[in-house]
């Protein structure tokens, strides 16, 4: 009798939103055994360890060369710099997206320029790319969001056509394919966070900048460690942006699973289509043809969206926002740009999206009654 009590309670345990210890433990030991030697090493910036990581994440990206820094935010300000980017300077990018894409054009004291999100995919809208391009534009900042990456080939068309540098705000898509290249090889420069809730987590702070260009390499090394080309030498302005030994040392084991886990990512989104296509109202993911999307987050649309969060929450199903507010409307950043610039995506999505729990250690059961509560919430109304 205690047991059929058992499994009635067992189904409204608490679904979280993330769950970064079951990911951890299967492999706690395997990184403790690195970092213990790292320890009687006692080399704990940069070193050998950073780079056989930046090594084997250039691979893994199908590119050159990577750059360990000590966020995603450093990798696009770091990357940002490389390219002589400052005051006078336009950068075109999105306003659907984690503020950090945005800091390091406002750290380099130039401008951000957005442009609206399309409809389905919620990436940049490539159309509407060309009429934000003037004579002080210097570069695209795309963001492969959620995990899709953007749709590329018309977007470095339309930088070439200009002489624009394309730089991948990749922060969300660590093994993502378009046309079956990697992002990280897509652009001029890419940008990685290793940021632990990311597809790649790092235990702490972490990120890269990918490049396949040797000079660009060069450069970026330079500023990351204090503008020096070599030691006592500093011949630019430079930034104390390095990689830990120790999060290179966790990624270097984590990288190994990256596929496995991008691969039950997939199997789960593919679920939630299953389970919740044709609910009335109810806008799913939409993905570009040429995209292969690591679904670093399963965002659906819905205009009742705080209600329904505030439901599922109810019922023991945790989910997020990403992101509510645009970033056009931070008061850190409205200043610094052209605000009369109307984008109705971007607002739309801002008010509708939520983002459902989507991570490699969720169970179809989960998925299952997430998916349940979920159309229930919609119901009530
Ligand atoms: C996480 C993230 C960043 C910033 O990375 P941090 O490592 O947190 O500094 C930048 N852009 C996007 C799209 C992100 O998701």
């Amino acid at each position: 009798m205690s047991a059929i009590k058992l499994e009635a309670v067992e189904p409204d345990t608490h679904i979280p939103f993330m769950d970064l210890a079951a990911l951890h433990r299967p492999i706690q030991g395997e990184i403790e055994k690195e970092i213990s030697r790292l320890v009687s090493a006692s080399s704990f910036v940069l070193g050998p360890l950073v780079a056989q990581f930046e090594d084997a994440f250039a691979a893994y990206c199908e590119s050159s060369y990577a750059i360990g820094c000590n966020s995603g935010t450093s990798a696009i300000h770091l990357a940002l710099c490389a390219l002589n980017i400052g005051p006078g300077d336009e950068v075109i990018t999105v306003s659907h997206t984690f503020v950090g894409t945005v800091w390091g054009i406002l750290y380099c004291g130039a401008k951000p320029v957005f442009v609206d999100i399309d409809a389905d995919t919620m990436n940049i809208d490539i159309a509407k790319v060309e009429a934000r391009i003037t004579s002080k534009t210097k570069a695209i900042l795309p963001v492969h969001l959620y995990g899709q990456p953007v749709d590329m080939d018309p977007l470095m068309d339309l930088a070439r056509k200009h002489g624009l540098y394309v730089i991948e705000d990749a922060a969300q898509a660590h093994g993502a394919r378009y046309k079956g290249r990697r992002v990280g090889s897509l652009g001029d420069i890419a940008c990685f966070s290793f940021y632990p809730g990311k597809n790649l987590g790092a235990w702490g702070e972490a990120g890269a900048v990918v490049t396949a260009n040797l000079r660009l390499a060069e450069r970026l090394r330079q500023i990351r460690d204090h503008g020096q080309p070599r030691r006592y030498c500093h011949s630019e302005l430079g930034f104390n942006y390095r990689m830990d030994s120790i999060q290179a040392a966790v990624l270097d084991v984590k990288l190994r699973h990256l596929d496995a886990w991008n691969d039950r990512r997939a199997e789960l989104s593919s679920l939630y289509h299953d389970r919740l296509s044709g609910v009335q109202g109810l806008q799913l993911p939409i993905y570009g043809q040429d995209a292969q999307s690591v679904h670093h987050l399963f965002v659906i649309r819905h205009v009742n969206r705080d209600a329904i969060a505030k439901r599922m929450e109810e019922a023991g199903v945790s989910t997020g926002l990403h992101y509510p507010i645009p970033v056009h409307r931070q008061p850190a950043v409205y200043g610094a740009i052209d605000d009369s610039h109307v984008m109705k995506e971007t607002e739309r999505v801002a008010a509708s999206c939520l983002s459902l729990p989507l991570h490699p250690t969720l169970s179809d059961s989960q998925l299952d009654r997430v998916s349940n509560v979920l159309v229930a919430a919609i119901r009530a109304d």
